[in-house]
């Protein structure tokens, strides 16, 4: 049984907070998404939250979404975003069924997707994931105070040319905190990385997708586009479900 009364307060809380993050730092409230992270929350959630309105969706386990896709498919006007570590063998699934791709971590994975989406005629907005932690058990690009590496430059470059990706921003997932001012530094990194390319790399990239359950408010405060949430909306994740 899912709480539906527990998910409306919920959402209602966090919106309220996004609003206010969003004044505090002088920017409209409508120009930040709120990503609900279903991962391992069955299909009745995502109706739940399809009924409240939301329609941004993070999953990241593409056999598990692809288990729950019609309730995605419910309303028209879903966009589903794949937001966790994409392994080779699962990309099908990815081009098959999402509307975005998140966490394009790897040149290898950026080329496995290129060809599949060439193959389906159609182009997939992708957001480069940047490891600006520099966590070893992370995925991503790895950034190493404030310079940007050439081999990521490199690598961007490459994708920047692959006429069936279309790299929309940027995606990090820093380092858990309990309190989220501890990430601020990482945002504002995040922030100057998408300058920096804009600037210098003929890059047009307009979105921002960091902040998590414990570091929204900081996230929407230096520029997030888009903040995903899952437990502070749905609950903790029960991975038993996890397929
Ligand atoms: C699970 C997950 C989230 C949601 O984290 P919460 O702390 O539950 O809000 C956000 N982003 C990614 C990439 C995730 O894997």
């Amino acid at each position: 049984m899912i709480d539906t009364s527990v998910i409306l307060d919920n959402i209602k809380t966090i919106q309220n907070k996004m609003s206010a993050a969003a004044v505090r730092s002088g920017r409209n409230a409508s120009d930040v998404q709120l990503m609900a992270v279903t991962k391992t929350k069955p299909a009745e959630v995502v109706s739940c939250l399809l009924e409240a309105g939301i329609r941004c969706f993070g999953e990241n386990y593409p056999d598990e979404t692809a288990g729950k896709i019609d309730a995605f498919r419910a309303q028209p006007d879903v966009r589903l975003a794949m937001i966790g570590h994409l392994q080779s063998r699962k990309a099908k699934i990815v081009a098959d069924l999402f509307d975005e791709f998140q966490s394009l971590d790897r040149l290898e994975i950026a080329e496995k997707m290129e060809t599949l989406c060439a193959e389906r005629n159609r182009v997939l907005p992708v957001l480069i994931e940047c490891n600006v932690g520099d966590e070893a058990s992370k995925s991503g690009w790895h950034f190493e105070g404030a310079s940007i590496p050439d081999e990521f430059l490199s690598d961007f470059e490459k994708i920047q040319k692959m006429p069936h990706l279309d790299i929309r921003g940027l995606m990090i997932l820093p380092p858990y905190a309990e309190d989220g001012e501890l990430n601020r530094k990482y945002f504002i990194q995040t922030r100057n990385i998408a300058a920096y390319l804009n600037e210098h790399c003929g890059a047009h990239l307009t979105e921002l997708s960091m902040g998590t359950s414990s570091d929204y408010p900081a996230a929407i405060e230096e520029g997030a586009t888009i903040v995903r949430i899952g437990t502070a909306l749905v609950g903790p994740r029960d991975y038993k479900n996890k397929v």
